[in-house]
């Protein structure tokens, strides 16, 4: 029996589904019909978190001083840690009490930056595809979002030109991420420089998510926003763990940039949490500290995974560019097929599962976002049940 007063606000009911949630609820069907599920749809790293994080973390856990409410702004300890890295991976330098801010991952300080700082009917300017985070924190907040279409003969770069300046003027924040989750496009340093230029003449704060700073392939060093003169005026730029390091389920990322912006952000916090276990903080030290070679190890397994599937979806017709850094594959539906389409025709026929570009908004219709979570061996498999079900690109070859 359900009550019909018993109901969800409106912040919550006109937002459109969560797609992994209904991903989800699909792929239980298809498992207990038996079918041998090969999961490529979330963005959720297979590896263990790195040995000496764990041992951080029960050594920190044995200690009762960790047991009470952590301090709301983070240990002094792990604050440290992140300026320290920011100083050592892109020689920028930063204040650790006011200018970095521990998060409980950083979905969560992504979305709640829009609820501190956005009003009712403000405009939030947010690529189409982007991450689901940008887009629903601001919807939630009540903002407007005005999409920026991604296009791939831009190179999925946003194209400030194309913005009206009209919609700019009145446009609160800007949410941007390369390398990008899900087109994995990288931006050369210029677009990093326009965009401040950008953000700086319109008065717009600037929140770049760089979630993918570290898997980067084939010598390419992505870019902070804090490295460009003048950024740090204007914007903030948010981390997190979860990928590099294995710990997506530790929830811990940081935010790091305005000393203003970041304060507002944490005065909602204190309303809303108590902080990050102190346990997490210091094992996330631990992660930023490991040596290189750690971060080698984890780049070789996603680049030998991408020229493997790349290899693999060009035997069967796709042309899927090399990616420079992330742990997806951002790979055209074959023609005439809509994302959601396919992907559940794929999972039907193969028990292989994507990711609907769609599901990044509606920039992402016709791709799908490949996640390289799994060996050679499983996405050797994938290719091979594409084989079988006559899954290829070439329209008239297909078995749709
Ligand atoms: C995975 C991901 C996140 C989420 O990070 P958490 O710290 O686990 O919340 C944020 N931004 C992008 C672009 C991501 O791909």
């Amino acid at each position: 029996m359900s009550l019909d007063w018993i109901e969800p606000a409106e912040r919550i009911q006109t937002l459109p589904t969560y797609v992994f949630a209904h991903l989800d609820e699909l792929k239980a069907k298809e498992r207990k019909k038996g079918q041998d599920l090969i999961d490529l749809g979330m963005g959720n790293p297979d590896g263990a978190t790195p040995e000496p994080v764990v041992e951080a973390a029960i050594a920190a856990l044995r200690n009762p001083d960790n047991h009470g409410y952590p301090p709301f702004e983070g240990t002094p300890s792990f604050r440290r840690a992140i300026t320290d890295w920011y100083r050592r991976r892109y020689g920028v330098l930063l204040n650790p009490e006011t200018e970095a801010l521990p998060l409980l991952g950083s979905k969560e300080g992504l979305a709640h930056l829009a609820m501190a700082y956005v009003n009712p009917g403000d405009f939030v300017l947010v690529p189409s595809p982007a991450y689901p985070a940008h887009f629903r924190g601001p919807m939630l907040a009540g903002g407007k979002v005005h999409s920026l279409v991604l296009k791939p003969e831009n190179n999925w770069l946003i194209d400030l030109a194309a913005i009206p300046d009209t919609i700019a003027q009145q446009a609160k924040i800007l949410y941007f991420n390369y390398p990008s989750n899900p087109t994995a496009a990288t931006a050369p340093r210029e677009f990093f420089q326009d965009i401040v230029a950008f953000a700086r003449k319109h008065e717009i704060i600037l929140v770049h998510d760089l979630c993918y700073a570290e898997l980067a392939f084939d010598d390419y060093k992505p870019t902070s926003l804090l490295e460009i003169p003048g950024a740090k005026e204007i914007g903030v730029e948010f981390h997190t763990l979860s990928k590099t390091y294995n710990m997506a389920g530790w929830r811990v990322g940081f935010v790091v940039g305005n000393s203003q912006i970041i304060k507002g952000l944490g005065t909602l916090k204190t309303n809303l949490d108590y902080g990050l276990f102190s346990v997490l903080q210091v094992a996330g030290e631990a992660a930023l500290q490991l040596s290189d070679k750690y971060l080698q190890q984890v780049q070789q397994r996603y680049r030998t995974r991408r020229d493997f599937l790349i290899q693999g979806l060009a035997q069967l017709g796709w042309d899927v560019p090399k990616t420079r850094a992330t742990m997806y594959l951002w790979v055209k539906c074959p023609p005439g097929i809509g994302s959601t389409e396919f992907v559940l025709d794929v999972l039907q026929k193969t028990g292989v599962v994507f990711t609907p570009g769609n599901a990044f908004g509606p920039g992402g219709e016709g791709y799908v976002r490949i996640s390289l979570i799994q060996d050679c061996d499983r996405l050797q498999e994938v290719i091979r049940r594409f084989k079988q079900a006559g899954i290829c690109y070439q329209s008239e070859v297909m078995a749709f």
